[in-house]
């Protein structure tokens, strides 16, 4: 269906987004259930429908439309932030950490910052995807991973390759994204 050129996804996606800008989490319509929901319930999207759905469908290459989605958010916020900072790594990143904090994506914790080198490495810390997960055989986190890939192409405006090196899902506790930019 297309009203003004968008589908109702795009319609829906404007909607959220506009909603997060605006910094208020409260939301129609759920006047007795509010604005929260378990994170089992985010988990079965993220890992069930965003992932072993995805995998039915598309087989190995479904990790690679994970990450896809996960740079597409990753730029999304990042766009939401880059106002007022100057072109500021240190503050682009506060604000990034304050706003993954406030959708309880995770704590970002910035492990190592080589920008000559081209090498940035966030730390995700009690990461909403993986928690409470185990004996996985390899890092599951690919749409955190492009999620921090897209921050920070956002702000570089280069392209990036993101890779996530330890997953809390593995027993690292936390999840490692390593950035590289190209
Ligand atoms: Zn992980």
């Amino acid at each position: 269906m297309l009203q003004n050129d968008k589908t109702d996804y795009q319609l829906a996606q404007q909607q959220i987004f506009d909603g997060i800008i605006s910094g208020e989490f409260g939301v129609e319509n759920r006047k007795d259930l509010g604005p929260m929901i378990p994170i089992r319930l985010f988990q079965v999207l993220r890992m069930v429908a965003l992932g072993s759905n995805v995998e039915d469908i598309l087989g190995q290459g479904a990790p690679s439309m994970v990450y896809h989605s996960g740079q597409s958010l990753g730029v999304a916020l990042g766009h939401i932030v880059a106002a007022n900072t100057d072109n500021d790594l240190e503050t682009y990143v506060g604000k990034i950490e304050q706003l993954c904090r406030q959708l309880s994506i995770g704590l970002v914790v910035p492990e190592k910052v080589d920008i000559t080198a081209g090498v940035i490495e966030l730390r995700v810390d009690q990461c909403v995807s993986c928690a409470g997960i185990h004996n996985v055989a390899s890092p599951i986190c690919h749409f955190e991973a492009g999620m921090v890939g897209g921050i920070v192409k956002s702000f570089f405006k280069r392209n990036v390759k993101a890779t996530e090196t330890k997953c809390n899902a593995l027993g690292d506790k936390t999840c490692l994204i390593h950035v590289d930019l190209i």
